[in-house]
């Protein structure tokens, strides 16, 4: 065995040195992300300062507890981390700390909805949430049904702990269906209200849900996690207006570290306790603070004018991209977007959305399959989700999203040629995917244009991998 003492230290050993494999990993990752057109809805690139946080000494520190009341000493300059995000935080969102007040601890959004839960409602209580293949997210609950064995699973741990009913957008708009949410939770009568949603291209009607939550007595909550840099600059509706909790993630259009944030009314039902408790001790240990650090540098820049002159570009990028698709004659789910992110219903084409997601892949453009109002299956989405918050931080502007519909419009032309060789199997289709020469053609113009334009987080040029077309091609 080494003899401790005498062994260098090594604790200031760069990555590169210390684990090569890693580092070429990430290395590949940043040309990845680099040379291609990043379009998932709920991916943003941070800034530098962002991840400055990420990799800072506050990784080390353990800090359970609220600051000024840890479980653990030497916690004086987190505390300050802490406060600073808490009250950038309430700011951000123009918020009076006598109203409102914020738990910035959740290591991500689910937890966050988790603690909202777990802390406001008893096991078994009713939660009633936007359904998952209506565009709402899993943790505002969601059940399966096998046919082969009779039974439902409820996928969700918020539909394993507690009764959830869904609410869903009426197949011909593709949007809520507030008639039938309000019918249905009359019956139903449940102790909480999701709004919000995860492929959802328009706004949320929060007086009606308010009305609907009031009839029945329950609370209502927002997880704004998808719009919450349109909110912090008023390019979308005021939730804080009407419910009584409001939870986010940080890394989608705020644009921050990947974190989750609880925003609470105050007033007699001490919700603070609640949600403080639900979070430390209930369902977390020590806080990430190098996290929490980097969502209050984010929350500053939330604060300036370039960052509500960001959101208002993304807005104006969704539309872009929505007008463009629909003069190429392609179907946009409820006719357009009045938020960052469009749902292109690819059934008229005859191509699944897994399809079009994996094709899309191997012209280096990112998108996800999702379903679109009136499919029946979630298994088999029958559209994509796209989103402008990531290109636009990249400085797109409408033309440049003009030039993405083409992109997209060539590479859906494509599946169907290649699709009407390779039989309708995924597996087939992939198979020919590989090679094919029009593929080539796309991801070639796809690079070229995604590395004529800046990049944040790093430094492009100091990249182990230059070449566009990526390592492997090298
Ligand atoms: N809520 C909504 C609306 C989301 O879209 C997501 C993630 O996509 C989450 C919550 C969960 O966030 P996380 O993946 O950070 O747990």
């Amino acid at each position: 065995m080494a003899n401790f003492a005498e062994l260098p230290f090594k604790g200031l050993t760069p990555l590169a040195e210390h684990d090569p494999v890693l580092y070429d990993i990430i290395e590949r990752e940043k040309n990845r992300q680099w040379r291609g057109l990043e379009l998932i809805a709920s991916e943003n690139f941070t800034s530098k300062a962002v991840i400055d946080c990420l990799g800072s000494a506050l990784t080390n520190k353990y800090a359970e507890g609220m600051p000024g009341a840890r479980y653990y000493g030497g916690a004086e300059e987190v505390d300050k981390v802490e406060v600073l995000c808490m009250d950038r935080a309430l700011q951000a969102y123009g918020l009076s700390p006598d109203e409102w007040g914020v738990n910035v601890q959740p290591y991500s959004g689910s937890p966050a909805n988790f603690a909202v839960y777990t802390g406001l409602l008893k096991p078994h209580d009713r939660i009633m949430g936007l359904d998952l293949p209506s565009g709402g997210h899993l943790t505002h609950g969601f059940y399966t049904y096998s046919k082969k064995e009779g039974t439902r699973k409820a996928v969700s741990a918020t539909s394993v702990y507690f009764e959830s009913l869904p609410y869903r957008v009426h197949p011909e708009t593709g949007l809520v269906d507030y008639d039938q949410l309000q019918r249905d939770a009359g019956l139903f009568k449940p102790a909480l209200i999701v709004c919000g949603g995860s492929a959802y291209s328009r706004e949320w009607d929060y007086k009606r849900f308010r009305e609907i939550a009031d009839e029945n007595g329950s609370l209502l909550m927002m997880d704004m996690a998808h719009i919450s840099g349109l909110i912090a600059t008023q390019e979308q509706g005021n939730p804080f207006e009407y419910c009584d909790v409001v939870t986010t993630t940080t890394h989608k259009s705020l644009r921050g570290p990947r974190a989750g944030m609880i925003f609470y009314k105050k007033d007699s039902r001490d919700f603070e306790t609640k949600i403080n408790q639900a979070v430390f001790p209930a369902l977390q240990g020590g806080p990430h603070m190098h996290q929490i650090g980097g969502v209050a540098t984010q929350l500053l820049e939330v604060m300036t004018p370039e960052f509500k002159a960001y959101q208002v570009q993304t807005k104006k990028n969704a539309a872009a991209l929505s007008d463009k698709l629909v003069s190429l004659g392609h179907s946009i789910a409820s006719g357009g977007t009045s938020n960052h992110l469009i749902l292109w219903d690819l059934k008229p084409h005859k191509v699944t959305g897994s399809k079009m997601e994996k094709i899309c892949d191997a012209c280096n453009i990112t998108l996800n399959k999702n379903c679109v109002p009136g499919d029946r299956s979630a298994i088999t989405p029958g559209g994509v989700r796209i989103g402008a918050p990531a290109l636009t931080t990249r400085k797109f502007l409408e033309s440049d999203f003009e030039a993405v519909a083409l992109l997209l419009d060539r590479t859906v032309k494509l599946a169907q040629e290649i699709q009407a060789k390779s039989g309708p199997k995924l597996k087939d289709f992939q198979a020919a995917l590989v090679g094919h020469p029009g593929v080539k053609g796309i991801k070639d113009d796809v690079n070229k244009m995604a590395t004529s334009f800046p990049f944040p987080s790093f430094d492009p040029a100091e990249m182990k991998y230059k070449n566009i077309s990526g390592p492997d091609a090298a």
